[in-house]
């Protein structure tokens, strides 16, 4: 009897063995896949693991349905990264299967709703719950029915979707196997029999009358003297300006014949003559010290200033890689920011580079995944977010990480909770691949790492060209309050500042760290805030429809006209966001055109695109916006940078929240005086004097490392402890608590290491669920696999504790 183990692409703890027969045992190969049926009535698709002959004791296997792949989906690289993802980051295989392959290649069915247009004049008619459904849309292109239930909290979803449907704002859908159809275009070439030289006379002659139809085939002869590829139907007419009626006359009296070609969605041109680059001096250094590094180690950390040219480095160490015929991965922290780094760098490498990214459609995924695999050229070089590193890469020479400090390399939710820049070193050593991580502003773990010779350490301290870094100036808010010189949020020197910038005809980034308009509603009186009933969170203003909303479970009421605690009237808008800031300074600058850029405005395909290209050509001349701003744009003509309120930043509960602070306003600087005019940036604070902020206006890197490394070693964070996160959820506080305690105590009982909880977090009740957090700090020094091993193996009894049973645990290993 002949068997297979399979992954399933579900987060159970092992694998599944079924039945095949001799001829299907033969063929099988370890990464393909195979439709299984599981359960009672469902199919998945498995992927083979094992092949073996060792019938299961405990079960009978069931018969696999059929064979997927004619060759290997996975190969044994990314087999066993895989396995190295679940090990370390304590999740199932089934889990990594499901996130590392476009969903095209799982096939399964189930209903799905997905959103039409909408307008928000239909939002208004919505009720609370379909409202709910809508918002949760806007962030989640589709919906299965389980989730519709959990967002409107009702086991009946259909008189919702019933509603929703007559209103016209969703669609349902069965979704199955998004079945790859390659794009084809249309060419056009000579009938066979006017292939021939001397066939071409006739020809001619018998189009003699047609002046229309002999044109066009002087178009063709012309273009297929210039090129020996073939002339697709598009660039016939482009050429002939004739009407496609005219071209299908010829195809009717048999001169043309028309045929179709697979072509790649995903195609740029590369600008002839552009590939020349010129590094500078302090480039070229860095350059050179970035090989020899290379010969003694693996990984390399490039330290450079903003606006260093840190991009045209990694185009040079590409070119190298590319001429070794091997493959290279450059994660970035943000998909919208590709753009711009996709256009820079196929000036270079042309059709070599390919994108790959969650908000490509599954066709276009699936396409670059079979490039790679292919090891066609045209996907030699993947940019992509942090879903690129699982690609099928066979030939692997080189992984970029730039901005290796974003934390949008780390995956929160779901499982795999895995760190991109951490699990792509992995991966590169499997290939033995170089690793290069790039960024103004390292992490605190990378830095030390490169302090300690664990990676070599390159720096580039200057900017390119004749750019120097701006000047810094602080705002004391608390004084500029104090002497009346606010208007709004902007002080007098601010607003002085962005006049004067703007009568030079330069640009403004103004950073808030907030989107939507006014937060939150106080009581002058007593200070009460107004919170969710369902979850931990205070509720948001929102200014159109005159609610208060929570933005966790979309609860709402209307905005109260008293104080719910002690009945006054006094009431008051609270913190600000990105769409007031744009409104004040409307209010300031009428004559301006301002754009904002925040999740709000650049949700689309494009969205971003439009907007950073309207920025680009000068349409807009102020830019508000978020988090978003401060990941490598690159524009010349900027050279004024706000930073509206620096303690928003600095007063997290989090032990990293004083290294962000640091990088995001020295990455939020970077963006001003990148050309030669000298740039400045404007921080308004309430606490000038902070540290960090210090560290900031000094460009001081190293400054605040030495501190921050200090306080980690003494708090016992990171690097120095591993940090493992387990969070329970459940609707029952009095449960919660118990079982969290009873896990708490399980676990010390078996650690011998400092275990924190069963803490409340911050926010600690979402949808109705209370959540509790326990966090077990393992010094570097002492055995990460074996704590591992009995953290799971206290969740492994935990589970078996019946009235805990429904207690749902998270594990999060570097949470951070
Ligand atoms: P960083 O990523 O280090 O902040 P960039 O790579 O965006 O810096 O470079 C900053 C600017 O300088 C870009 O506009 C880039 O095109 C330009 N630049 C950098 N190096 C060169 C070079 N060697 N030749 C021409 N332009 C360069
Ligand atoms: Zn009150
Ligand atoms: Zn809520």
């Amino acid at each position: 009897m002949y068997f297979i183990d399979v992954i399933l692409p579900l987060a159970l703890p092992q694998n599944f063995t079924y039945r095949v027969s001799e001829a299907e045992f033969e063929y099988l190969q370890v990464g393909m896949r195979v439709a299984v049926p599981f359960g009672k009535s469902k199919m998945y698709t498995g992927l083979v693991v094992v092949l073996h002959q060792n019938e299961p004791l405990l079960y009978e296997a069931k018969e696999i349905h059929q064979i997927i792949d004619q060759i290997p989906l996975i190969n044994t690289y990314q087999l066993q990264h895989w396995e190295w993802i679940a090990s370390y980051y304590m999740c199932t295989l089934g889990e990594v299967y499901r996130c590392a392959v476009p969903s095209a290649f799982l096939l399964e069915i189930e209903t799905v709703i997905s959103a039409t247009a909408f307008s928000s004049a239909t939002e208004a008619q919505l009720t609370d719950e379909e409202f709910l459904v809508v918002e949760a849309l806007k962030s989640q292109a589709v919906l299965k029915i389980h989730e519709i239930a959990k967002i409107t909290n009702k086991k009946n979803v259909v008189p919702v979707l019933q509603s929703l449907l007559q209103k016209q704002v969703i669609a349902i859908n069965e979704e199955i196997t998004e079945t790859y159809t390659p794009k084809t275009i249309r060419y056009i070439r000579l009938a066979e029999r006017y292939q021939e030289e001397d066939q071409l006379i006739g020809l001619l002659d018998s189009v003699q009358k047609a002046l229309k139809q002999k044109e066009v085939l002087l178009h063709f002869f012309q273009l297929q003297a210039k090129s020996s590829s073939p002339i697709s139907l598009k660039q016939l007419t482009e050429a002939s300006g004739a009407s496609m009626a005219v071209i299908k006359s010829l195809i009717d009296k048999d001169i043309f014949e028309d045929f179709y070609l697979q072509t790649d969605r995903v195609s740029f041109a590369a600008k002839e003559g552009e590939n020349k680059l010129q590094l500078s001096e302090a480039q070229a250094q860095a350059f050179h010290s970035i090989e020899s590094e290379f010969a003694k180690q693996d990984i390399v950390l490039l330290h450079g200033v903003t606006g260093s040219g840190k991009t045209e480095i990694y185009i040079k160490l590409i070119e190298t890689v590319l001429q070794q015929g091997k493959q290279i991965v450059f994660l970035v922290p943000e998909i919208a920011l590709t753009t711009q780094l996709v256009s820079r760098l196929s000036a270079y490498f042309g059709n070599k580079v390919a994108v790959f990214h969650s908000k490509y459609s599954n066709n276009e995924r699936v396409e670059v995944w079979n490039q790679v695999v292919a090891q066609s050229e045209k996907a030699q070089i993947v940019i992509g977010a942090r879903s690129a590193m699982f690609l099928p890469f066979s030939n692997l020479g080189l992984v970029l990480v730039d901005e290796e400090h974003e934390q949008t390399f780390k995956q929160q939710d779901p499982a795999p909770r895995y760190h991109a820049r951490d699990a792509a070193i992995v991966l590169a050593k499997s290939h033995q691949a170089k690793v290069l991580l790039g960024s103004a502003t390292p992490s605190l773990e990378s830095y030390y790492n490169a302090e300690k010779g664990k990676y070599g350490k390159v720096i580039l301290s200057e900017r390119f060209g004749n750019a120097t870094l701006p000047s810094i100036e602080l705002v004391d808010l608390k004084d500029a309050y104090f002497r009346k010189k606010m208007t709004g949020h902007f002080s007098a020197a601010l607003i002085e500042a962005i006049s004067n910038t703007l009568a030079e005809d330069k640009q403004v980034i103004l950073f808030q760290n907030r989107r939507g308009f006014s937060p939150i509603i106080t009581c002058d009186t007593c200070g009460h805030v107004p919170h969710c009933i369902q979850c931990d969170v205070s509720l948001t203003y929102h200014k159109q429809k005159n609610q208060l909303r929570c933005h966790y479970c979309g609860f709402s009421m209307a905005n109260p006209t008293s104080c719910h605690a002690c009945s006054s009237s006094h009431l008051s808008t609270k913190g600000f966001g990105t769409e007031q800031i744009q409104q004040e300074l409307q209010l300031l600058f009428p004559e301006t055109k301002i754009g904002r850029m925040d999740q709000d405005t650049t949700s689309g395909k494009y969205g971003f695109e439009n907007l950073l290209d309207k920025f680009k050509n000068k349409e807009i001349s102020i830019l508000v916006g978020t988090q978003m701003l401060a990941k490598g744009l690159d524009f010349d003509q900027v050279s004024l940078v706000g930073i509206m309120n620096a303690d928003a930043l600095l007063y997290h509960p989090d032990f990293r929240a004083f290294e962000r602070s640091f990088q995001l306003m020295t990455q939020v600087a970077g963006r001003s005086g990148r050309s030669n005019a000298l740039g400045k940036v404007m921080i308004q604070t309430y606490t000038p004097q902070h540290p960090i902020i210090q560290y900031v206006c000094r460009n001081d890197y190293a400054g605040m490392y030495t501190e921050q490394i200090k306080e980690r070693e003494v708090f016992q964070y990171p690097p120095f402890f591993k940090l493992i996160k387990i969070t329970l959820k459940h609707r029952d506080y009095d449960k919660l608590k118990q079982g969290s305690m009873w896990l708490y105590q399980l676990v010390k009982q078996h650690l011998a290491l400092p275990v924190l909880g069963p803490e409340e977090p911050v926010i600690s009740r979402i949808r109705n669920e209370y959540l509790r957090v326990i966090l077990i700090k393992i010094p570097a020094q002492s055995s990460l696999l074996g704590t591992k091993k009995t953290v799971q193996k206290m969740l492994d009894s935990f589970e078996r504790v019946g009235q805990f049973k429904a207690i749902k645990v998270a594990l999060n290993v570097d949470h951070y």
